[in-house]
């Protein structure tokens, strides 16, 4: 089968390799729809650590191929799928207290484990999705990023407030707008630096967008709301926006951060945890958000195929990878399709 594999940072590769052995919880997943995600390009960069030589790719959706044991999960050969990114060794002491996501035997695709860039890719039963009759493949690649979003959602303090920031029109900046906007915020701004993602965070209900390029994001959200907002999200994973976000919230507001930062925070300027008492939160990963994920998608919640913009064949996987770091592309969700 072909893969898409990194063997030196900077560099992906489309080899031909041998199809996983199967233990008897793997299950083989036939590729169908591989969505891009910026842990993928760090992985490739060299700034997510990972074990080379590894095939890319976390998040998708396909068919099943191959059970390592008759009917496991309950799972039928053709089934469409999911899966989570990545799966916990289910012993230690954190995956028996349900922290999976911090364990230090972590499988993760595309990292420590063969990823789904890939014709075939294999996966632990215990991380695959059957996707519902009226979710596509289309909208099944984007289940962990939905699970993401709602992991991070749990932990705002209710209610929610009347006012949200989201930083990132990334994929799951966009994601979560709509998640706050369903969940029945009714302001919310949208910062980023390209007009055609923030023209798209207005469709999923944004009221008031910032290019930061243009406008410094800090005072244009004061000069809305003069005492900052009641939600912040961080989805950009850029250490300098870490200052506005802290700085238009507002007093006992909350902060999520999903981004994985690569660089440090040059200069910060702390002062505002003793004046505003804000709640801060690390975001990592989807566990615990992955069966509301399911029901988002299954009761159509979420708009997911309007922000395809791209597709690949396997072969192109570089060319999909340039286009997701080339700021001057009007890009958003860039799929590979190892199968169509
Ligand atoms: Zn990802
Ligand atoms: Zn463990």
């Amino acid at each position: 089968m072909k893969a898409a594999r990194v063997h030196e940072p900077g560099r992906i590769m489309i080899e031909e390799v041998s199809a996983p052995p199967l233990g008897e919880k793997d299950v083989l997943i036939k590729v169908h729809r591989v969505g891009i995600c910026g842990t993928d390009v760090g992985v490739y960069r060299g700034h997510v650590p990972a074990k080379l030589p590894v095939t890319l790719g976390h998040e998708f959706s396909g068919t099943i191929a191959r059970l390592g044991s008759p009917s496991l999960g309950g799972f039928r050969e053709g089934d469409p799928v999911t899966a989570c990114g990545g799966w916990g060794c289910g012993n230690c002491e954190l995956c028996q207290k349900g922290m999976g996501l911090f364990c230090k035997h972590r499988v993760s695709l595309g990292r420590t484990a063969d990823g789904c860039l890939a014709e075939l890719v294999k996966v632990d039963y215990r991380a695959v999705y059957r996707l519902p009759p009226n979710v596509s493949l289309e909208e099944g690649q984007n289940f962990v990023n939905v699970a993401c979003a709602v992991r991070g959602f749990k932990k705002i303090p209710l209610p929610l407030g009347n006012t949200v920031a989201v930083f990132g029109p990334g994929n799951l900046g966009l994601i979560m707008l709509q998640l706050l906007k369903f969940a029945g915020t009714p302001q919310a701004v949208m910062v980023g630096t390209r007009d055609f993602r923030l023209e798209m965070a207005k469709t999923f209900g944004a009221t008031h967008v910032v290019n930061g390029k243009r406008e410094d994001p800090t005072k244009a959200i004061l000069g809305w709301y003069p005492d900052g907002v009641d939600v912040v999200i961080e989805a950009t994973g850029n250490a300098s926006c870490f200052q506005s976000c802290c700085d238009v919230m507002k007093a006992k507001g909350t902060l999520v951060s999903f981004g994985i930062f690569a660089e440090k925070v040059k200069q910060f300027d702390p002062s505002f945890l003793y004046y505003k008492e804000p709640v801060i939160y690390g975001s990592k990963g989807g566990e615990g958000g992955f069966e509301e994920a399911l029901h988002l998608l299954e009761e159509k919640r979420l708009n997911i195929t309007p922000m395809i913009t791209h597709r690949f064949p396997l072969e192109e996987t570089a060319k999909g990878f340039k286009t997701f770091e080339d700021k001057n592309e009007n890009s958003l969700r860039i799929l590979v399709e190892p199968c169509r």
